[in-house]
């Protein structure tokens, strides 16, 4: 008697098998909601130097004054707030950059 033992073809049945090793990506956390510029909710049109707590928000810690895609500050109000901010530097209630 011969057997033939058809061997079985041994293919491994593509089953979900779990992936142990997947971890989920984990991300810096972002803020994908786009930013409205706070002083225009405001509806401020000026900005006084002499406001520092407002202008502290918008410079970095050596006194830079942050970028627009960072505080979400529109192009009309950035360039009010530069020269607020400015304007504070030179009465000395900013700090100057590299400071
Ligand atoms: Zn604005």
């Amino acid at each position: 008697m011969e057997e033939n033992i058809v061997s079985t073809p041994v293919e491994t049945t593509a089953e979900p098998a779990k992936e142990a090793a997947k971890e989920p990506k984990k991300f810096v956390k972002r803020i994908p909601r786009k930013k409205v510029c706070a002083f225009c909710q405001a509806k401020t049109e000026s900005i006084d130097y002499k406001d520092v707590a407002t202008l502290k928000k918008y410079t970095a810690e050596g006194g830079k004054i942050l970028p627009r895609r960072m505080t979400g500050v529109c192009a009309k109000h950035q360039r009010i707030l530069s020269s607020a901010i400015k304007r504070a530097r030179l009465v000395d209630l900013l700090p100057f950059k590299g400071e």
